[in-house]
């Protein structure tokens, strides 16, 4: 293949970065895949174990990787709020010293690195939607702070990387996402509600549910995060990618009541601490400079999600 490439993905074990994975190397592409299964697993790899184009090395990115690549998309870092506040001070430690590392390798191989940063860094938004030159409503000291602002100083050393040592940067603010692989017991909201409801088990709406997100599938993700890495170099982002399409948390829920059948009641918990009240990306840069917009609608994502989780819980234990 005429571009064919060495490609590393950090967290490429886990829900997002398996299905980069499966893609670049589809494209052709040799892949190393680097984690430390924190939150991702060999299940969402295994069958491109043995794949001629592809390495799987297990490894902690807040220790220096050595390496020869010619592209690097950084994904290394648990996601869910019940995984990213299990060991805060790691979380922290990955979104930092991983970007220092990822960035230190990019340096040294002269090569294109990406950032999977995050809506988080917008905290809970003033401005709506939010769009890529608002700096945000984050608070410092909370428990989500950890990734929050661990992704922030990953975005703030990617740009002193860009300015100081003239690295090809791409950084990606990604809105929640959602697909097959996800973690079952990681708490994020489209897996817990698919699973209750396939159990007939309440399903935990935090708060009063009026909260909103912006659901984008793993798919169109992936698209937007191949065609990112792949633009003019003069294209840094920040650069949203999601799904413009908000709902309600309680909305979500009754979705996902009526495609899956199910006999579940809704109940209410407590809302967590900085809990996001809305959320909905603008994603004009990424039309702009990507074409890319989402091409799958929420219940046809969910329908592929509950397959997924349908088949995935009928597995023996
Ligand atoms: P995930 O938890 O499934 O994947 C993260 C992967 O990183 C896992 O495989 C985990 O084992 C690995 N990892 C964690 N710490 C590591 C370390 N120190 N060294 C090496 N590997 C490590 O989560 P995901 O949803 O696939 O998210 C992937 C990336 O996208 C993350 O950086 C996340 O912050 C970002 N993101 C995701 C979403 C979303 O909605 N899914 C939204 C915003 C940003
Ligand atoms: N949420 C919920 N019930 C759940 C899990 C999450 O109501 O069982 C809510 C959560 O409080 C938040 C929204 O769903 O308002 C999205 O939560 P998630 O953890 O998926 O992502 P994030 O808050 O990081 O956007």
């Amino acid at each position: 293949m005429k571009d064919r490439k060495s490609i590393l993905v950090t967290g490429g074990a886990g829900f997002l970065g398996s299905h980069l994975c499966d893609r670049l190397i589809a494209a052709g592409h040799d892949v190393i895949c680097v984690d430390n299964f924190f939150t991702g697993t060999k299940r969402n790899i295994e069958h491109l174990i043995g794949h001629s184009r592809f390495e799987l090395v297990r490894h902690d990115v807040t220790f220096p990787l050595y390496i020869e690549v010619d592209q690097i998309y950084n994904l290394a870092c648990p996601a869910s709020p019940i995984h990213y506040q299990h060991d805060p001070v790691q979380t922290t430690k990955t979104s930092v010293h991983g970007a220092i590392n990822m960035l230190g390798l990019a340096k040294r191989l002269k090569c294109r690195i990406l950032q999977a940063s995050t809506s988080e860094v917008y905290g809970d938004p003033s401005q709506h939607p939010q769009k890529g030159t608002y700096w945000g409503n984050v608070n410092p000291i909370g428990p989500r702070s950890c990734y929050d602002e661990g992704k922030r100083c990953a975005e703030t050393l990617f740009f002193d990387y860009h300015r100081q040592h003239k690295l090809e940067i791409k950084v990606m603010r990604i809105f929640n996402t959602y697909g097959p692989r996800m973690h079952p017991n990681d708490g994020r909201v489209v897996s817990n509600f698919i699973v209750q409801a396939l159990r007939n088990e309440p399903i935990t709406i935090y708060g009063d549910g009026q909260q909103t997100r912006s659901f984008c599938y793993c798919d169109d993700l992936v698209e937007g995060m191949i065609r990112l890495m792949n633009t003019p170099a003069d294209i840094t982002g920040p650069i949203n990618i999601g799904n413009p399409g908000e709902f309600t948390i309680r909305q979500l829920a009754e979705r996902v009541i009526a495609l899956t059948g199910s006999n579940s009641k809704l109940i209410q918990n407590p809302l967590p601490t900085d809990d996001p009240k809305q959320r909905q990306p603008d994603i004009t840069l990424a039309r702009k400079h990507l074409d890319w917009q989402p091409t799958i609608q929420l219940d046809e994502g969910l329908k592929k999600t509950i397959a997924y989780f349908d088949a995935f819980l009928k597995e023996p234990a």
